[in-house]
């Protein structure tokens, strides 16, 4: 039952005996109450009534009996006295007793004897008048006949009749004493039975309060209790405990409700316990797979990579035995390590790999662990006595899809999956180790034949240079020879000579010019890194410089020149060479270039170890495909006047420079030539 109902029932009964006790209180009130009226209002004046008509007869008796003895019988007051009784008192008393009798024949409780109190009253009244006539005056008196008349009417009617109303009056009132006893004591009664009432009920209305009370706060406390207990057990880990609050109220819904949250508690917690033991695994890998790293870090050979490499999977796995096989040039697998209880074993094998279940794992480059231990496996002795090991773990390792060699280990206890994992995560690093110690070592071959062709070619390359220098050198003087002599032909015989001959000397002379511009630009070039000397280089000096050497081209030109405002940075290098490589670059930008004003602008900016500079024009630009040639000697996009040399002359003073150079140019939108150089 809900709590609100058993409370409304609870208090629902407090209320119903409260209302029982005053209903029946109300009940036994009314009774008292109507026997205190009865008593007050009906018999008490019938009593009164009674008791002042006993008196008034009484003294009706003794006032004739008075007159009767006087002998002068005329006293006026006593006959007024007597008259008064029997003309006002006794009428008077008659009515009021009939008033009351009538309201007490109501309650069928009438005067017992009324009507012969009446008839004897009103015979007493007649009497007494009989004698108050017979003894008028002091005649009557001494009228012996009519004072004995008197006498005998006063002796045997008077009297006798006072005496009959006296009894009646008595008897009647008698019987409402009696009466008024009885409702008194029905009074008593009845406040006697409202206070054993008001006990009975109030104890039971209490002792039922009290249950109720203790039964609802019973059925509060204890599912609260129940709830604090529950709390306190799963607060201390208990996440299987459940609370057992019996019934349909709230609490039993609240009960309800708390196993169905510590059930997800359970469930966040199982989780949470999980991710941590997951995580504590992935770092203990991670840990370990950095451990490995740092075994199998520097300059090593294969069988140092594989001692390590065992050494630390024997010490993962918790195996005593194990070893490490590399896959030789003839399809073999060679032994490098075999390591059994912390001892290397001497002799080691070479297997095939076509067969066993080593040559299976290699050919299916795949990790197996095997159940079945072969019988020299089965018993290991060791210090602690006989041990059997439950697997062995065969792990192929693989680079750029071939086995390059293989891990074999006799594990005591199964690795859990999770262990296994380990496996996958390292096979690449062993596999890029092992392949860099053989990279390493036909590099180190390399390496070493390089330096000795890298010296022949120095060697040759000086010697190319010197040939260059010679031969530009010693091309010069013929060439001389040719330019001065087609000179003085062409001064001294254009008269003899026809148009072609002269057109002859003409093309002579320009292929000659041509031809010593080359030879120039080659010496320039064979001149380059010649230069042992690096000097700070003053940028700004040699842009002052360029804008004076340029001055004439750039008016030519009708062309626009802009360098850097302000310009910082320490770059050390032949200053010459610097100078020819800007303006190389510059006159290139005016030389391939149609537009109206043709304008070159250098600018630059610095990273942390390099500045780089910019010359960029507006002229036609260069197609992407020659970006590269351009930059090699005697290649030339287009017939001209140029030698084909001005870019590589610029390629090999920033080679000299440790620096690059390349250009970004897009077809008929003009061209950026880029070079960095060291800082
Ligand atoms: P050249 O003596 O012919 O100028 P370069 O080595 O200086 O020899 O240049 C090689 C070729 O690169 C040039 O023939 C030209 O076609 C192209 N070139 C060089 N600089 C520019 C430039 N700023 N704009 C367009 N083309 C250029």
């Amino acid at each position: 039952m809900k709590i609100k109902k058993k409370l409304i029932l609870a208090f629902g009964l407090l209320f119903s005996i409260i209302g029982g006790i005053i209903i029946l209180n109300q009940v036994v009130a009314n009774k008292a109450h109507s026997n205190y009226q009865k008593i007050r209002n009906e018999i008490e004046p019938a009593i009164q009534c009674l008791d002042k008509f006993v008196l008034v007869n009484q003294g009706l008796r003794s006032l004739t009996k008075e007159k009767l003895n006087k002998k002068e019988g005329l006293g006026s007051t006593l006959n007024n006295k007597i008259k008064s009784i029997l003309e006002v008192e006794i009428p008077n008393l008659l009515i009021q007793l009939e008033e009351v009798s009538s309201t007490l024949e109501a309650q069928n409780n009438s005067i017992v004897g009324i009507n012969q109190i009446f008839t004897e009253a009103n015979s007493l009244t007649d009497e007494t008048k009989q004698v108050l006539g017979l003894l008028e005056n002091k005649k009557d008196y001494q009228n012996i006949q009519k004072l004995k008349k008197a006498n005998r009417i006063y002796e045997f009617s008077v009297v006798r009749r006072t005496n009959q109303i006296n009894r009646a009056l008595y008897h009647a009132k008698k019987k409402y004493e009696e009466d008024s006893l009885r409702f008194n004591a029905e009074l008593n009664e009845s406040f006697h039975q409202i206070s054993l009432l008001i006990f009975v009920f109030g104890l039971i209305g209490i002792l039922v309060g009290l249950v109720i009370v203790t039964q609802t706060i019973n059925s509060i406390i204890k599912p609260l209790n129940q709830l604090k207990e529950s709390s306190h057990i799963i607060g201390l880990g208990n996440y299987n405990h459940q609370v057992l609050i019996q019934g349909k109220d709230e609490f039993a819904e609240l009960g309800k409700s708390f196993n169905t949250m510590t059930d997800s508690l359970k469930e966040s917690f199982e989780i949470i316990k999980q991710q941590k033991n997951e995580q504590e695994n992935a770092n203990y890998i991670k840990s370990s797979i950095n451990t490995l790293y740092e075994v199998l870090e520097g300059d090593l050979t294969k069988q140092q990579i594989a001692k390590r490499s065992l050494e630390f999977l024997l010490d993962f796995y918790l195996a005593p035995i194990g070893a490490f096989y590399i896959v030789n040039e003839d399809k073999e697998l060679s032994c490098q390590v075999a390591i059994e209880f912390n001892e290397i074993r001497k002799e080691l094998p070479v297997l095939p790999i076509e067969r066993g279940r080593l040559g299976t794992a290699v050919r299916n480059k795949k990790t197996a662990i095997i159940h079945e231990i072969p019988t020299e496996y089965k018993n290991i002795k060791t210090s602690f006595g006989e041990v059997s090991p439950e697997c062995i773990i065969v792990y192929p390792i693989v680079f750029s899809g071939e086995c390059i060699a293989l891990v074999e280990l006799v594990c005591l206890k199964e690795p859990s999956s999770y262990n296994m994992t380990l496996l996958t995560d390292i096979k690449e690093s062993i596999g890029i180790t092992l392949n860099t110690a053989e990279g390493v070592k036909n590099l180190k071959e390399t390496y070493e034949k390089l330096e000795v062709s890298s010296q022949k070619l120095a060697t040759k390359n000086k010697e190319l240079e010197q040939f260059v220098y010679i031969t530009s050198h010693d091309l010069q003087e013929p060439l001389r020879t040719i330019t001065s002599y087609s000179q003085a032909l062409e001064e001294d015989y254009s008269s003899e000579l026809n148009e072609e001959a002269m057109t002859y000397i003409k093309f002579l002379q320009k292929a000659s010019s041509r031809l010593r511009n080359q030879i120039h630009a080659l010496l320039e070039l064979s001149k380059i890194g010649r230069s042992e000397v690096k000097e700070l280089i003053d940028f700004k000096e040699i842009f002052n410089s360029l804008q004076t050497e340029l001055s004439f081209l750039i008016k030519e030109k009708k062309g626009v020149l802009l360098f850097p405002d302000n310009i910082t940075g320490e770059v050390y290098g032949t200053s010459e060479e610097i100078q020819v490589l800007f303006q190389n670059l510059i006159i290139n930008g005016y030389k391939y270039n149609e537009s109206e004003t043709p304008t070159v602008e250098l600018s630059y900016k610095k990273t942390k170890t390099h500045i780089v500079f910019c010359v960029s024009d507006n002229g036609q630009g260069i197609e992407e495909r020659f970006f590269s040639k351009i930059f090699e000697i005697f290649q030339r996009l287009e017939n001209g006047e140029g030698s084909g040399i001005g870019l590589s002359h610029c390629k090999k003073i920033v080679d000299a420079h440790n620096g690059t150079i390349w250009v970004e140019s897009e077809y008929g939108k003009g061209s950026k030539f880029f070079f960095e150089l060291e800082l």
